[in-house]
């Protein structure tokens, strides 16, 4: 068994919709280094290391989903699980 998130492991597909155009949207990618204004990770500076990957690791795998018909995106949080 093992731990983390299904889309960056191949189990997953993206099974979200365009919200523009209902396109079946791409994943683009994830974006762990994204640092912007919207970060999960932005007040996490405070906490020690253990404890600040102990939560990192519970926190949602953030994807990129974009659509190739009208160029659409959007950041998605994929849980991690079990699988
Ligand atoms: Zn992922
Ligand atoms: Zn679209």
């Amino acid at each position: 068994m093992e731990y983390g998130c299904p889309l960056c492991n191949g189990i997953a597909g993206v099974n979200e919709r365009c919200s523009s155009c209902g396109q079946l949207m791409r994943d683009a990618g994830m974006v762990e280094d994204y640092y912007g204004p919207y970060s999960p990770y932005d007040n996490m500076d405070r906490y020690e290391p253990p404890l600040f990957w102990e939560l990192a690791d519970r926190m949602p795998c953030v994807h990129l989903f974009s659509c190739s018909k009208c160029g659409y995106d959007k950041r998605v949080g994929i849980q991690r699980a079990f699988f």
